[in-house]
């Protein structure tokens, strides 16, 4: 066990000796509710955390007022993830007043979290997070370095001495939103620069509140979204790209619910759980739908029944998950409770990833029972968004980090440690899952990343800090529920004054969390730091935890800010994960022969010089089995896909036919095996091409065929094809004029068939224990 684990322990033991334990564990007949017991308010196992990630000082005179007229307006943002927000010019006038209030307040003590941070360190964690002294006595301040690095600037002072000034960092905030308060207090806690209304010069990073597109015009700098990662995050788009996942690794991607896509998928979900039903009587499971773009619990409900689905019943044909439920989630206080935790996606290539510390935990405010027919609609009971819960009579603020309806993370692992839970265990599945998701959607990312910044062109880079929506099962098993693009940043809640009068009040527990997260994210992406990860082969072997007690040296500290409350996870834990970066391999195939002219679908021109330039067409596969693999795989997924207007083949659809290649030419072993094996013969052949990419020898192989090629209708807006169950006979789908009857003999005559479907959703076995 790590010297934080043994502290966390004696901390524990320390504290009862101390009668400092915890609050009286409510009667309970629930095993979970045994195994947890109320933590001190002011202590977690997580001491170091709060105090790397602390909150600024800014409770007093934040308060923004919002009238009855206006609340609706602002509950309605207030808290929430703000994937599809578009704000409102009056309420980034409310958030400024409250700005400049709360500026004023920063650095004046914050009495609550600063008698934390005593008790921290009489504690004896022997982290002191206040300024640091030098030997010398000088106070280190952030933005003053011991070595000339880029980005500093020489003043001469006093006479005769140079000091070597950083010029500071500049933030473009004018598309900040909701970020924008923590995003101020971090500012202004690195001592940067912030542009609230933009810079006619450039900015060495931009915030953006919703997306990479909030701002077209940036040629340099970073900026802190990724294109694409709205559309990924998306609860189909999510499903999918873990399924894909699911089937190559089944056992790695267990921790994500088995799922079915609506309404194409309606006949499946239907028939697989009558069997299920048939087979064993006594099986009553439930199942959670979720629409598709939606968030904050909006339009999810319970069904024990696919015939209870009201996307097929009713009028609404909206896209949606349906979900099996996890009908036994761990409870504390009898509630079920969800964690929230921020990722940083630092870089794509090469992948950088880093979890926060700290997270927040959201209870539901109604005890929890089993999902029975009668407490199916029980809100309060089943969902744990925040966004709902605090609608409800029992929700409980607390100034508190660890009680009432939003607590910190640490102060339930604190809880659960306190018990005799394995925590390091716990995190480690966490960080675990966080990788494997993050691996999952990185193919499709670099697909719209490509397609936005194509490489040579001017671009900025991109990072993003996403939240991760963990529910931990009554094993302790964590499920992963879903992903936010755009977590809420939001560090002040609405709260009724008086009747009809609500105001923004600061909320310790966001501001604790959120300002750490921004400010650190920061911090890594500081121009002047940045620099390749190193991937160490002693520490790939560590065991994965997240070991607080000791400092991640960040960029900029110079002894004043703390250490980072944000761990590198990947590629420090590459050596256990990369394996299954098998989807990114195939997706260098595909970037390769898109090419870089900006656009996410490889025509058949395209796909035809991947198959040669491979040399995949043999006498088992003609180049007219070819094209109608193409054509065939295409139009399914263009009709599972209706909102794209882009023709062609995506990437989704090329996996699965590369899939298919596979399977066809290594038939006895594995998927995981053939896919593998593919790979192998097509990154051995085109090593062998110089310039195999589009421009060199494959250009003039483009040209030839593209006499030849077939072209790919577009999508037809509006058409919902159930491509799983319509037919998908190749002949059926051939438009005629493009094949000759010669071509049609040929393919029939290698009796080429499609599977019905080739990445069947039976096929994978993954779900959760449940
Ligand atoms: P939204 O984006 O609308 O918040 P989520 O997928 O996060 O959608 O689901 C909302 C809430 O429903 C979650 O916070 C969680 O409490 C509950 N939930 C979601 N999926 C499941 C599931 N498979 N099993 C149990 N509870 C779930």
């Amino acid at each position: 066990m790590s010297d934080y684990y043994e502290k966390v322990k004696v901390q524990l033991e320390q504290m009862k000796s101390s009668g400092e334990g915890a609050e009286k564990e409510e009667a309970s007949t629930e095993p979970d509710e045994a195994l947890v017991s109320s933590p001190p308010a002011s202590v977690s196992p997580f001491q170091t955390v709060h105090s790397s990630c602390p909150t600024a000082a800014r409770q007093n005179g934040s308060k923004t007022a919002v009238t009855g007229r206006n609340r609706s307006k602002s509950r309605s943002k207030l808290g929430k993830d703000e994937r599809n927000s578009s704000y409102k010019q009056e309420s980034e006038y409310a958030l400024h007043e409250t700005l400049v209030a709360a500026n004023a307040n920063v650095g004046k003590p914050h009495n609550r979290i600063d008698n934390e941070r005593q008790m921290l360190q009489i504690q004896g964690t022997g982290k002191i997070l206040q300024g640091k002294t030098e030997t010398n006595g000088n106070t280190v301040i952030p933005n003053q370095r011991p070595k000339e690095t880029k980005g500093f600037s020489h003043n001469k002072e006093d006479g005769n001495k140079v000091v070597k000034r950083r010029k500071p960092v500049t933030v473009d905030t004018s598309k900040a939103k909701t970020s924008m308060e923590a995003l101020k207090l971090s500012i202004r806690q690195l001592k940067w620069k912030e542009f609230p209304v933009g810079r006619r010069s450039a900015c060495d990073i931009y915030w953006h509140g919703v997306s990479f597109h909030d701002n077209d015009n940036i040629v340099s700098g970073q900026v802190n979204k990724f294109p694409g990662m709205i559309e990924m995050l998306r609860k189909i788009n999510l499903s999918r790209a873990v399924r894909t996942m699911q089937e190559l690794f089944p056992e790695e991607y267990n921790f994500y619910p088995r799922s079915w896509i609506l309404p194409e998928e309606y006949q499946l979900f239907s028939t697989q759980i009558r069997l299920a039903k048939d087979s064993d009587a006594s099986l009553k499971p439930t199942f959670i739908v979720k629409p598709d773009g939606g968030s904050q619990g909006d339009g999810i409900y319970l069904i024990r029944d696919p015939s209870d689905l009201r996307v097929i019943a009713g009028s609404q044909t909206k896209q949606s998950v349906v979900q099996e439920y996890i009908h036994k989630p761990l409870l504390i206080d009898k509630l079920k409770f969800d964690i929230r935790l921020y990722v940083l996606v630092k870089s794509l290539e090469p992948l950088e990833i880093y979890i926060a510390k700290e997270g927040l935990s959201r209870f539901c405010t109604e005890p929890y029972q089993e999902p029975s027919q009668k407490n199916l609609s029980h809100v309060f009971m089943h969902l744990t968004n925040y966004s709902l819960n605090i609608q409800s009579g029992n929700f409980v603020h607390s100034n508190s980090l660890s009680s009432g309806s939003k607590r910190t993370f640490s102060s339930v692992l604190y809880r659960l440690a306190s018990k005799g839970v394995d925590i390091k265990k716990v995190w480690s599945d966490i960080i675990s899952l966080v990788i494997k998701t993050v691996i999952a959607l990185v193919p499709e990312l670099k697909v719209y990343y490509q397609a936005d910044i194509p490489p040579g062109k001017p671009g900025p880079s991109c990072f993003q800090i996403l939240g991760f929506d963990i529910l931990l099962m009554k094993n302790l098993k964590p499920v992963l529920l879903e992903v936010n693009a755009n977590p809420s940043m939001r560090i002040e809640h609405e709260q009724e004054v008086s009747p009809g009068v609500f105001e923004y009040v600061p909320s310790p527990v966001d501001e604790e969390v959120k300002v750490g997260v921004i400010r650190d994210t920061l911090r890594l992406m500081d121009p002047a730091q940045r620099k390749p990860p190193v991937s160490n082969p002693e520490q790939q072997q560590e065991e994965m935890s997240v070991e607080v007690g000791s400092p991640e040296q960040g960029p900029g500290e110079g002894g004043v800010l703390p250490s980072l409350c944000l761990k590198q996870v990947f590629p420090k834990y590459t050596k256990q994960f990369s394996y299954l970066r098998t989807v990114e391999r195939i997706t260098a195939l595909f970037l390769r022969f898109l090419g870089v002219k900006g656009n996410m679908r490889l025509g058949p021109t395209g796909f035809r010089t991947f198959i040669r330039n491979c040399k995949l067409s043999n006498s088992n596969l003609s180049m007219a089995s070819v094209d109608i693999l193409y054509i065939d795989i295409t139009r399914r997924w263009s009709g599972m896909l209706p909102e794209s207007r882009e023709s062609g083949m995506g990437l989704q659809a090329f996996v699965e036919a590369f899939f298919y290649l596979a399977q066809r030419r290594f038939k006895s072993l594995s998927l995981r095996e053939q896919v593998v094996s593919l790979l192998e013969v097509c990154e051995a052949q085109l090593e062998n091409q110089v310039g195999g990419g589009p421009g060199g020898p494959l250009a003039e192989d483009s040209t030839s065929s593209a006499r030849r090629s077939v072209s790919c209708s577009r999508t037809q807006p509006g058409r919902t094809p159930h491509p799983h169950y319509a037919s998908t006979t190749s002949q059926a789908l051939l438009a005629p004029q493009l094949y000759s009857p010669a071509v049609q003999r040929r393919a029939s005559s290698q009796d080429y068939r499609l599977h019905q479907r080739l990445r069947p959703p039976q096929t994978h076995k993954a779900s959760v224990d449940n």
